[in-house]
């Protein structure tokens, strides 16, 4: 490989993953007039969110309901996520200007049995008193919205926001916007090398096409999903973000017609209808990871699939819209997103780092949106007093960061 000539012009950002969530940003940052300068190792879209399901998914989610007793506030903190989520998608074809396949007609989640009921029921009164609309349904309710439904659903709880969005277009358009804006999109191009300067600015080696290129910059935004932690890594920082392979499986076209997004309050499900009338099928059944040589987690091989985990995923589907059993399998499909030790995204500077922002955990194919925006303007030094994303902090890990040693 031969080293080349460093690059005319010095970004003031270096994004590391072209993602949703790094092209995301490199919009909202060329937007704003800022030199952006998006490295992605293989081509854009490669990691999670070309993988993901694309639910948009703003009801809490069960294990948030579970942990709810020691009143730490999280869920008001995610419900205001997630009302803020719902607006940015409602925008976003507009913003980009653009068809993005998406779909916001609502979602149910499930419930079969009576402590299901209870949760739903817990949950529901969470959520108003935070501002996010949902309406529980009776059995009878519930049918009537989705006549397909089995009769051992027992109730539900709608939101009417809740839907899926195109996972294969949604980073490229960000892409081609920031690109169009003035960005530079670099794929192919690893982040191979990174170290922090006596000045407190990054040196970044970047491998690509046109060679090796070793650039400082003032500001670094690591959006490299499951690869975040690792990278931080390099400067000897720490991160409580942890890869988690997992499955999806999508069926052949047919009815039953399902217009909503499915999930469940007590099972692994994920449930809708692709405009073309295939089932994709998931909710978090899990995949196995492939290991290198050394015995370490390989992130760049995709996971193996789990038989169980595909026929535990198709089972729970049934159980609840029984003419399921009528679709074939097409294809499953594994990925590896990452999820945070308090299971919450982290998003934002880390303290130890001035300049180094990340952000990853969580859903953030549904959050992905929002967050980048928010986070854009964190970089930019032009975040709002209330900022949003503030609780999602990757300072509330900083102890894990004490003993760092950085210029
Ligand atoms: C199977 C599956 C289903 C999911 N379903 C949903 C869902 O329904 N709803 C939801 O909200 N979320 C879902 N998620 C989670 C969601 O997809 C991810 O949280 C989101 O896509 C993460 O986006 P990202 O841009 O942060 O990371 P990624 O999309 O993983 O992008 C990171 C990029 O960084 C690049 N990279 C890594 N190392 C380097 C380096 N050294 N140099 C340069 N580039 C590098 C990678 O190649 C990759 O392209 C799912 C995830 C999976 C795997």
């Amino acid at each position: 490989m031969r080293s080349s000539a460093p690059p005319s012009r010095v970004p003031d950002v270096l994004i590391v993953g072209g993602g949703l969530v790094g092209c995301a940003c490199a919009f909202h940052l060329a937007r704003a007039g800022v030199q952006v300068l998006l490295a992605e190792a293989s081509s854009l879209n490669a990691g999670a969110s070309g993988q993901t399901a694309g639910s948009l998914h703003f009801q809490i989610e069960r294990r948030f309901l579970e942990d709810d007793g020691n009143g730490s506030g999280e869920i008001d903190r995610i419900v205001s996520l997630n009302r803020l989520a719902i607006e940015e998608w409602a925008g976003l074809e507009n913003a980009l200007s653009r068809d993005l396949d998406i779909t916001m007609d609502g979602g149910l989640m499930l419930a079969e049995n009576e402590a299901d009921l209870a949760l739903l029921q817990q949950k529901s009164a969470r959520e108003a008193a935070a501002g996010l609309a949902t309406r529980l349904l009776d059995a009878g309710e519930a049918r009537a919205m989705l006549p397909g439904l089995s009769p051992t659903v027992r109730g539900a709880a709608f939101q009417p926001h809740e839907g899926h969005a195109n996972p294969r277009i949604l980073a490229d358009a960000y892409a081609d916007a920031a690109r169009q804006l003035g960005a530079t999109i670099r794929t192919g191009t690893r982040l191979d090398a990174l170290s922090m300067t006596e000045a407190r600015q990054y040196r970044a080696t970047l491998v690509g096409p046109a060679g090796v290129e070793t650039l400082v910059v003032p500001q670094i935004f690591v959006a490299a999903g499951a690869w975040t932690a690792s990278i931080v890594g390099r400067l000897g920082l720490q991160l409580p973000l942890f890869p988690v392979p997992l499955s999806l499986n999508v069926t052949d076209k047919g009815g039953p017609e399902l217009p909503y997004l499915v999930q469940h309050v007590g099972k692994r499900l994920s449930l809708k209808q692709s405009e073309a009338g295939n089932f994709l099928i998931g909710g978090g059944w899990a995949s196995r990871f492939a290991f290198r040589a050394d015995g370490s987690i390989d992130l760049d091989t995709p996971p193996l699939p789990v038989a169980e985990s595909v026929s535990g995923n198709l089972q729970a589907a049934i159980d609840v819209m029984p003419a399921l059993r009528h679709r074939s399998l097409v294809r499953s499909w594994t990925g590896i997103t990452c999820i945070s030790a308090d299971q919450l995204p982290i998003a934002g500077m880390l303290p130890a780092a001035p300049g180094l922002f990340v952000a990853a955990g969580g859903s953030m194919f549904t959050m992905g949106p929002v967050i980048a925006r928010l986070l854009a303007a964190q970089i930019m030094g032009r975040a709002e007093e209330a900022d949003p994303i503030a609780p999602f902090t990757p300072a509330r890990f900083a102890h894990l960061n004490a003993f760092a040693v950085l210029p």
